[in-house]
């Protein structure tokens, strides 16, 4: 094992490669310490593979493809020190620099969307002219969020500190801000409101270019992932994720994650099995 500090648990059903194999790695990054408003996605990754045991689904019929035919290594979850949270980014930090070390492509499950921030500050690192493809509901632009300057309303403006120059964050699917977000965005991001349609007219020029793509649930319409720590009416649906994932999977992304699924929020667990589903497609185009 490359990194330490993991949790025992099951795995995702179908990751079933070992690590020096792997082209893929699986991590769960559980931290949810500055979620705003409703709590909770600390328990998505764990949620979200004991959902794929049950549903013994590893075959999509989107792109045609098993799981068990990619190589993908299920790390387990990273043990967070919640109320610590500059140890638990480093521990996040960590874990994404070892596995872009050892030239494997990370996908992380949160967790809320501030642990997108340690693992973009590991992958600048390895991939210089990164590029970043956000799918959110929020800007996540503010400079602060009570105060602070860590946190997952925060977390993308941070980003922009990390990947400077011209813009290299692409907003795609966004619908929520304060006017200084969007004033911000204007000036320091590229933005593709509501939905995916246009930026997937763009997305040429991302071509051949290290892209890392990060997913906030809350993206998707909350009819759909009503299980998520700050929900957005007039989301997307799955289609047009289908659509989204086609578009881009023939970049070349060097890493990604899905946060702020909060699955307890949805009691009919519904959210959680949405979210599986994500993820498979996710890991099928990488
Ligand atoms: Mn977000
Ligand atoms: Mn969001």
């Amino acid at each position: 094992m490359m990194f330490d500090h993991f949790l025992p648990g099951t795995r995702y059903e179908g990751c079933i490669a070992g690590y020096d194999e792997a082209e893929i790695v699986l991590i769960g990054a559980g931290y949810d310490g500055t979620a705003s408003y409703r709590p909770g996605a600390r328990f998505a990754p764990a949620a979200i593979r004991s959902e794929t045991l049950l549903a013994q689904e590893n075959y999509s019929p989107y792109f045609r493809k098993d799981l068990t035919e990619k190589a993908i290594h299920d790390a387990g979850d990273l043990e967070l020190p919640i109320g610590n949270k500059e140890a638990a980014l480093q521990r996040i930090h960590r874990a994404a620099a070892a596995s872009f070390d050892d030239g494997k492509t990370p996908c992380f499950i949160g967790g809320e969307h501030l642990i997108t921030l340690p693992v973009v500050q590991a992958a600048v690192t390895y991939y210089p002219e990164l590029q970043l493809i956000q799918l959110d509901a929020h800007l996540d632009l503010m400079d602060e969020l009570f105060g602070d300057r860590l946190s997952h309303g925060t977390v993308m403006r941070r980003i922009t500190e990390v990947v400077k120059g011209p813009p290299r964050l692409w907003q795609v699917g966004i619908r929520s801000g304060s006017r200084e977000e969007f004033e911000f965005a204007e000036a320091h991001t590229r933005l593709f409101p509501f939905l995916t349609r246009e930026f997937i007219q763009q997305v040429e020029h991302l071509k051949g270019i290290p892209v890392y793509l990060s997913i906030d649930v809350d993206v998707f319409d909350p009819s759909l992932v009503p299980g998520t720590g700050t929900p957005e009416a007039g989301g997307i649906f799955f289609p047009e994720y289908i659509e989204f994932l086609r578009a881009i999977q023939s970049l070349h992304i060097i890493g990604c994650d899905m946060v702020e699924l909060a699955p307890r929020i949805d009691p009919t667990g519904v959210s959680t099995v949405v979210a599986a589903k994500i993820l498979r497609e996710l890991l099928m185009i990488l």
